[in-house]
This record gives structure tokens, C-alpha cells and sequence, in this order.
């Protein structure tokens, strides 16, 4: 087997009027993603609710056509109630919402290609998506709320077509009660204080997945850190956290520094770190934007390695973003390794070091994870993230320096925005080799073993 051969879904036509039997968009999430149209733009224009955590929106969804068909299909949580619905500007024919589905039917039939803009009005308690990852999309905070949403929690807060595949502009506008800070991904337009309420509209230009699109709402200030690095900087945390937080994130300056160096220009405009008043399990990446609980500072910098880790995932993740979960490795393994990376480029052990270390560790665990394809209960399993980057290290060590980091700024570059699969990285990797890669890819990629480590 050939690692990241993509999958590519084919609809059969199982006879009768608009009946399909539909291979899934991805084999690991079954039920999301849809067919027969490509999203260039959401417009989302939100009123939220704090006391009560009740939602009410319009999205205004702008697609293209890809097949002529009667009807279209957008994912949307049934903890949202659909009460309008048009296209290109008049009523849709019809519209049913089940199982998650929002089913739009155009009054008039669009052809191949046509322009399709779909506005849905819809209001409700907005809930996380539960699944076997956990609970994951728009969740309450004790004063607030928080939106993380990988893999599949975007439909929990806007109808959408949600896969990583999947990519579009967004115009994101909330208005909220006014003493509430609001954060979503991309550049504040516009902000209109009204006595009670305040509107906050934030523009993302280049283009997002949906699991990367978010909305933070909390009792934040926010700040600009870092006013000489190339890159602006934002810290939006609650006031008590601040002194804790200005010695725990005092090097994301020269970190982001040091992965521009390493990995190619950071490919945002800004980038902004939350801090929520709550403790969070995990942090969280979204797209120009990091979230850290309460507890990720705790004024000795314990979670600098997460640091590192999410401010990575601008890069592997956000802007190179995988065409199928089973790449998931393309993401965790090179955030991972970008730990590593920094431990070695700010007096930390080196990276050569950590990695003998991990090797040791994943040597005694049960191996019958394919860091390849591991299968959705596994793809965020620890051992994608270790074996993930161990993987990224048996390369370095296979090109050498100067040939590894010139692959990592080509592979920023030549898919800067787009999607990406396994079968690219390799393909673009075997171009920086004299050798074939091919043993290596199998031992790491498609073997079940852990391959030694050259270098150790
Ligand atoms: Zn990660």
C-alpha cells in the first residue's frame, strides 16, 4: 500500500428522482462534508446571548455549482432551528433539517457551474458535537464561550459544508452583551458600541477550513504584545491572569521568530492568543488564533511546549491544511516536531535528543497504529503525534539540515492556503533526496513497527 494514495468518493446513481447512494466525502468522518458545490465565502451575522447561551443567526453561504442537482446538502446541529431559507435570492422550494443535514431545494434548478448563495436564518442553545474525540464546537463558559472545533464541531454554530477540504473566506459579525470582549479569526472591521450591546465584525480573507473557524466571547482585555517582531501580536486574557501570562508567553516573540526561520513567512496577518478565565484540558488551534485555559499559565512556563505546538499549527494545519483526516500526521507530527525545534533553538535539549528519548518510550507501547491511515479512533491518538514526529526527524536525519529546512520552506510555500495529503509531502520530500525515500516512508508510514532511529 502505497501511504496517502487519496480516497476519492464516487455518487452512484441508485435510479429514481434525486436518490443517491453517496461514498462519504471522507471515510473517517462518515456524516459531514456534502457534494455537487464548492464554498468561496461564509457570511456569518450572529446575536449571542451570554446569560441564556442562546444563539440567533443568518449565514449567507456563496458557493459554485459542481453538478447540476435538485438539491443541496449543508451540515448544521439539530440544537439549531432552521426557520428561513433562500437561494440566489428567493424562498427555496423547500428545506428540511435532519440527522444534522440542512437539505436546501432551489425553486429554480441551478446548472453545473452556476452561481449558488444560500441564506439560512436559524436560532437555538448551541451544544458541542459529541463524538469519540470528546465534545468539540460551540461550548458555554462559565462567563462566555469558546469554539473549538476539530474535527467536526463547526455545524454546532453555522450551517456549513464540514470538511478540511473545504476551504472559504469568512466574514464573521457577533453582536453581544457590551461589557464582553469578542474574538473571531481574521482582521476587526468594524466595531459599534450601542448602549447594551456591541457588534464586533471580524474579516478572514485567506481561506479556512471550518473546523479552524471560532468565536471567543469572555471578560477579556486585549493587548498587543511583541511591537518589534515581524509579525503583530495579540494577548486577550482576563485581567487577573495577566502578570502570569507576561512570563509564561515572554518568548513567543523569538519563537515566532525562529520558526519563520525554520518553516517560511508566518502566513497570517496577525496572530492572537486567548486565554480563558476557565481551565482548559487541552489548548486549542484555530486559524490566526491559539486558546489556552486558565491553567496553561502557571507562572513557571509549563506549557511552553504547547506554545510552541499550537503557534506551529499556523503553518501545518491552518494554512496547509490536510485533504482527509487519515493525514492527520501532516498536522500533529510537524506541530510535535516543532516542539522539538524550539526546545533545541532556545538552550532546551536538542531535538536529536528528545527524539532518542521518545523513541525509547514508544518502543515499549503496543504498535498496531498505521501513522498513515490509524483509522479515526486512533487519529488523535498520542502516538500520532510522537510517531508523527519521530517521522519528521528520520527525515532530517536522512536529508540533513540543509536539505530538510529547505524542503519545509518549499512545502510552506508551494501549498500556502491549499489542502495537502501525504502523497504531496513525499513527492515533494524525494526531490531533496538522491536516494528513494520509498524504504523510509514504509517503515514509518505503512509498518506497524517503530523503525531505530539512525542517528541515535
Ligand atoms: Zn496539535
Amino acid at each position: 500500500m502505497k501511504p496517502g494514495k487519496a480516497t476519492t468518493g464516487k455518487s452512484i446513481t441508485a435510479g429514481g428522482a434525486g436518490k443517491f447512494y453517496e461514498e462519504p466525502i471522507d471515510p473517517y468522518l462518515p456524516g459531514v462534508g456534502n457534494r455537487g458545490y464548492r464554498v468561496s465565502r461564509y457570511e456569518l451575522d450572529l446575536t449571542y446571548k451570554v446569560a441564556s447561551n442562546r444563539l440567533a443567526g443568518k449565514a449567507t453561504v456563496t458557493a459554485a455549482t459542481t453538478q447540476a442537482r435538485t438539491k443541496f446538502a449543508f451540515d448544521l446541529s439539530q440544537s439549531l432551528a432552521v426557520s428561513k431559507v433562500s437561494v440566489n435570492g428567493t424562498r427555496a422550494a423547500k428545506y428540511a433539517h435532519q440527522n444534522g443535514k440542512l437539505t436546501v431545494t432551489p425553486a429554480q434548478k441551478i446548472p453545473s457551474g452556476g452561481a449558488l448563495s444560500v441564506t439560512v436564518q436559524y436560532a437555538g442553545t448551541p451544544k458541542p458535537v459529541r463524538g469519540p474525540w470528546g465534545e468539540v464546537g460551540w461550548e458555554e463558559l462559565s462567563e462566555g464561550a469558546i469554539v473549538a472545533s476539530q474535527p467536526n464541531g463547526a455545524a454546532s454554530w453555522f450551517p456549513c459544508d464540514d470538511h478540511p477540504s473545504s476551504k472559504a473566506s469568512y466574514q464573521i459579525s457577533i453582536t453581544t452583551d457590551s461589557p464582553y470582549h469578542v474574538v473571531a479569526n481574521g482582521a476587526l472591521v468594524r466595531k459599534q458600541v450601542r448602549a447594551s450591546h456591541t457588534t464586533w465584525v471580524y474579516e478572514q480573507s485567506e481561506p479556512m477550513a471550518s473546523y479552524l473557524a471560532t468565536v471567543q466571547i469572555g471578560p477579556y482585555e486585549r493587548r498587543r504584545v511583541a511591537t518589534n517582531t515581524p509579525v503583530v501580536m495579540h494577548a486577550v486574557l482576563p485581567q487577573r491572569l495577566r502578570t502570569r501570562f507576561d512570563h509564561d508567553f515572554a518568548r513567543q516573540p523569538e519563537m515566532m521568530e525562529t520558526f519563520i526561520r525554520l518553516f517560511g513567512p508566518y502566513p497570517f496577518a496577525d496572530y492572537t492568543v486567548v486565554v480563558t478565565d476557565d481551565e482548559l484540558e487541552i489548548p486549542v488551534e484555530a486559524q490566526g488564533i491559539s486558546v489556552f485555559g486558565a491553567n496553561h499559565c502557571d507562572g513557571r512556563r509549563g506549557s511552553e511546549r504547547l506554545v510552541a505546538h499550537e503557534l506551529a499549527h499556523q503553518w501545518f494545519g491552518n494554512s496547509l491544511t490536510l485533504g482527509a483526516w487519515r493525514h492527520i500526521w501532516l498536522h500533529e507530527g510537524f506541530a510535535c516536531y516543532a516542539e522539538w525545534l524550539w526546545s533545541e533553538n532556545s538552550g532546551g535539549p536538542t531535538a536529536r535528543e528528545i527524539a532518542a528519548q521518545v523513541h525509547r518510550t514508544q518502543s515499549g507501547l503496543p504498535y498496531d497504529l498505521v501513522l498513515g491511515d490509524p483509522g479515526p479512533t486512533l487519529m488523535f491518538d498520542d502516538r500520532v503525534y510522537k510517531r508523527g514526529a519521530l517521522t519528521v526527524h528520520a527525515l532530517r536525519t536522512e536529508l540533513g539540515d540543509d536539505n530538510f529546512f529547505a524542503l519545509l520552506h518549499e512545502w510552506t510555500a508551494k501549498y500556502r492556503y491549499g489542502t495537502v495529503t501525504t502523497e504531496d509531502f513525499t513527492d515533494l520530500a524525494a526531490h531533496y533526496s538522491d536516494r528513494s525515500l520509498r524504504p523510509l516512508w514504509d517503515g514509518w508510514l505503512v509498518g506497524r513497527t517503530l523503525p531505530a532511529l539512525r542517528d541515535v
